[in-house]
């Protein structure tokens, strides 16, 4: 076949023809037009030619779901492999979304798995409660307290909204005997002796004072 036109031949069918590189520039071509199918397609325009048709595939060299040559949409964005950005084009399709934050971790995204975002520091990972510890006369105790292992905090109610300091937790010792180290094993008599002295003592002083409440008296007669 040949064109009725320019004259050059061609193979293939009037229908579909292609021909020789080289020898298409004498055909007056029309602009590719896609057929939806992932092909377009140019025609001769120049009258009466019938045998100017070329058919080729579609193609996307940039990358944008385009067709380079005949802007036919040759497929959508898709992210199969879960990051959030089109396999194909490399678009951002989505942001990272679910999960929550804690005091220690960021939010893990449900769709990639990815930790994103900032840390959330009212939303505890580990509140734990101790309850009150008395005192004793050897021992420190503490206050009712909540301590956050995320976070390394200390807190004085159940919310964790009164952050306080881990010394404030700490209640002092009782006082009373101060632990000397031997105290306790000390011989009792020498206890004992010490509190006889103290009873000698306070007789020696009342009987001082008796004393002197009758010498007075006795001046007082003699006058
Ligand atoms: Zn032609
Ligand atoms: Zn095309
Ligand atoms: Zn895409
Ligand atoms: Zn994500
Ligand atoms: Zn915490």
């Amino acid at each position: 076949k040949s064109c009725a036109v320019c004259g050059l031949s061609s193979e293939g069918t009037a229908d579909e023809a292609t021909f020789f590189s080289g020898n298409a520039l004498d055909h007056d071509w029309g602009a590719w037009m896609p057929n939806g199918d992932g092909t377009h397609t140019r025609t001769c325009t120049v009258d009466g030619c019938s045998a100017g048709t070329q058919t080729e595939d579609c193609i996307d060299a940039n990358k944008d779901h385009k067709c380079d040559i005949c802007d036919y949409i040759i497929n959508e964005c898709a992210d199969d492999n879960k990051d959030h950005k089109c396999d194909y084009c490399g678009k951002k399709l989505t942001e990272h979304s679910g999960g929550k934050a804690t005091c220690k971790d960021k939010a893990k995204c449900e769709f990639c798995g990815e930790s994103y975002g900032e840390l959330n520091a009212n939303n505890h990972s580990d509140l734990k409660h101790f309850p009150a510890v008395a005192a004793t006369k050897t021992a420190e105790g503490n206050i009712e307290y909540w301590y956050c292992s995320g976070c390394k905090k200390y807190y004085k109610d159940a919310t964790a909204t009164q952050e306080i300091k881990q010394a404030d937790t700490v209640t002092a010792k009782l006082p009373g005997d101060t632990v000397k180290p031997g105290a306790d094993k000390s011989p009792q008599t020498g206890d004992n002796s010490n509190l006889l002295l103290w009873i000698a003592l306070l007789f020696i002083s009342g009987g001082a004072a008796i004393g002197t409440t009758v010498v007075s008296r006795k001046k007082k007669y003699n006058r």
